[in-house]
């Protein structure tokens, strides 16, 4: 598979699964529009990286995914600089834990903007440049959390399962345009995220390293190991592939069994 001549953009690209995401494709030969926040040198390491590596064109987009103009900016500005864009990668996130009755309801606001509407706002941008070229891949980072909950992450489990309805309506509205929507569902992925946790949860639980591995992050993780990013990559460019050209409006898990529970 190639995807030489074709362009991505990744939301939330500046680290973990999304920045491996984005040098996947860039592997395959698409020039990439990499995005999210962080510290200025480090973005720009990973950009120059990409085009040193795979020699494609790398451009970083500041684009806040609170913010439907920016998005939309992001995509008119990708579509002047490379001509097209033919993959949307929506993979920005965060999280917040608290109890419903105590969760502000700005941050709330912030989560469903992020973790779901960004997605509808970047589709919505992107969706016309690939009817009219008849070719589009539409993947967006849901969670296992997409298909169970989770206490203390209401709208983390409400914006993932949100993502998934999104994706079924595009599908069915692309079907046939030659664009596929779908979602990937993985459980712990071992990004940066997750092994900051760790020290905090062995100071408040007393509990070894191992232990926050295994009882605590692990816990609903059948297999016991952590999904890798290269592992979501993987997926995402499968989902590129002219083999997923059928592969539409579905929700793909990658969590180790922990929702077949
Ligand atoms: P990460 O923190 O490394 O990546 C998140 C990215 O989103 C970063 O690039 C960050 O700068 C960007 N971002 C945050 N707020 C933004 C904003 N307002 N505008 C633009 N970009 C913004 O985390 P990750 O683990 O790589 O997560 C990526 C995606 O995968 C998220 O959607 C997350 O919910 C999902 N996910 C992660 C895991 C996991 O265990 N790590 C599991 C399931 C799903």
């Amino acid at each position: 598979m190639t995807l030489t001549s074709k362009t991505a953009i990744v939301t939330g690209s500046t680290s973990g699964i999304g920045l491996c995401v984005a040098r996947a494709l860039a592997r395959e030969g698409a020039n990439v529009v990499l995005n999210g926040f962080g510290e200025a040198a480090a973005i720009e390491a990973a950009r120059a990286g990409i085009e040193s590596a795979f020699g494609v064109k790398a451009h970083y987009a500041a684009a806040d995914m609170t913010r439907p103009g920016e998005i939309a900016d992001m995509v008119r500005d990708a579509e002047e600089r490379f001509g097209t864009v033919d993959v949307l990668v929506n993979n920005a996130g965060i999280q917040f834990v608290s109890a419903i009755e105590d969760f502000p309801g700005e941050t709330w606001e912030r989560v469903l903007a992020i973790n779901l509407s960004s997605a509808f706002y970047a589709m919505q941008a992107a969706i016309p440049g690939m009817k009219a070229r008849g070719w589009g891949r539409i993947i967006s980072t849901a969670s296992a959390h997409s298909l169970v909950a989770s206490p203390y992450k209401s709208a983390y489990v409400a914006a993932k399962h949100g993502i998934v309805g999104l994706t079924k309506t595009a599908a069915l509205e692309l079907a046939t345009h030659g664009i596929t929507v779908n979602c990937i569902s993985p459980g712990y992925v071992w990004t940066s995220l997750v092994e900051a946790q760790i020290p905090d949860t062995m100071k408040a639980r007393g509990l070894t390293k191992q232990q926050v591995i295994d009882d605590v992050l692990l816990k609903a993780q059948p297999t016991k190991a952590f999904v890798t990013v290269d592992q979501v990559a993987a997926l995402a460019l499968f989902l590129c592939s002219d083999a997923a050209s059928q592969i539409t409006g579905t929700n793909i898990s990658m969590d180790g069994g922990w929702t077949a529970q």
